[in-house]
């Protein structure tokens, strides 16, 4: 058992990633729920921060994707008991309030995030888990069981791909084009293919990547970029380009190659987070073609229970994008493959 600090990892700035003990987490609220993580995971947007986050005498907690065993529950909690293997979004929310029961968790009235205000992160051996009847979803399983990769994509990658194919309209009338090759662009690829799309062209040249890809449903890969891979796409479109083009990577230059492969009349959704606050809107890009633009944070926690029963039965494992396992303590080293692209993404174990 643990004692009264935690191992968790923190982040002092660019590239400084390090595991430190901290105060155990405890109850605070009567809707509070403490959690021991038994899986966590680095995603793509965690490699923002470790690019870029100005060096800091101050450490902050990262990690947002966990799943994991409640320890002890808060006095207000009724759906939840000691021992029940839960799944964490990558948001807190009510699942109760106007913008819950529309589904946009991510915009919970009484709702927030890991790692913001005095809630810790998800790359530790336990959390604080607030609002925990709402935030949580119960998988009925065992902390041993094989499909806990899969699992804990429920908690963003596997469900942020998802929302990106949900926002594109994907169905089986639509070509999707999806841009990057990472876990979540991978993710979109399955998600596309599962809601119906019988053309799905991925455009990423990582070929290990793409070949995961082809396997769950990709027909075309485009490996150039740019106006090279605008054009490949729209060679393989008839020269019209794709109705639904899902952006997984959030860099300008992937939002610049979308507007290049959308056909006219169709959407380019995007759950890469944006580094990026400018981009043509315009004429040229958007307006004339009635080009729409949609995406955003994946309210995971309106997409769970509908894709958890596939998962449980095997029908997809999308915990397939995980390609290499860390201990906590070695977190740094997760950080460093991804970052290197030497690991799509690494699985950590507390
Ligand atoms: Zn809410």
């Amino acid at each position: 058992m643990r004692g009264s600090f935690v191992r968790a990892a923190v982040i002092y700035g660019a590239g400084d990633v390090r595991v430190e003990h901290l105060p155990d987490p405890v109850i605070k609220e009567p809707t509070d729920a403490l959690v021991r993580v038994v899986r966590a995971c680095v995603c793509g947007s965690d490699l923002h921060p470790y690019h870029s986050k100005p060096a800091s005498e101050r450490a902050s907690t990262i990690g947002h994707e966990f799943v994991g065993v409640v320890e002890e529950t808060g006095s207000q909690v009724t759906t939840l008991s000691m021992g029940d293997f839960v799944i964490a979004p990558f948001a807190i929310s009510d699942n109760t309030c106007d913008f819950c029961r529309e589904g946009l968790h991510t915009a919970c009235r009484a709702g927030g995030f890991w790692n913001s205000g005095d809630v810790g992160g998800g790359q530790a051996e336990a959390v604080r888990v607030p609002l925990a009847d709402g935030t949580l979803v119960k998988a009925g399983v065992g902390e041993d069981s094989d499909l806990l990769p899969s699992l804990l994509t429920l908690s963003d990658v596997f469900l942020t791909g998802h929302h990106a194919a949900v926002m594109g309209g994907v169905s089986p009338r639509t070509t999707v084009a999806v841009v990057g090759d990472g876990a979540v662009g991978l993710s979109a690829v399955l998600a596309a293919k599962r809601l119906g799309a019988e053309r799905i062209i991925l455009m990423g040249r990582h070929k290990v990547r793409t070949d995961l890809g082809v396997e769950w449903g990709a027909t075309d890969v485009v490996a150039e970029r740019g106006a090279e891979g605008i054009e490949a796409v729209r060679e393989l479109t008839g020269g019209d380009g794709a109705h639904a083009v899902l952006e997984a990577v959030g860099y300008r230059d992937a939002y610049d190659m979308a507007v290049g492969v959308v056909r006219a009349g169709g959407v380019i959704s995007r759950v890469g987070v944006p580094q990026y606050e400018e981009a043509p809107i315009g004429f040229g890009s958007l307006f004339g073609r009635n080009v729409r633009l949609a995406g955003g944070p994946a309210p995971v926690r309106a997409y769970i229970e509908e894709l958890l029963p596939e998962v449980l039965d095997g029908r997809i494992e999308p915990g397939r994008v995980f390609d290499r396992t860390v201990a906590l303590d070695d977190i740094a080293d997760a950080y460093r493959a991804m970052d290197e692209r030497t690991s799509l993404k690494v699985l950590v174990q507390p």
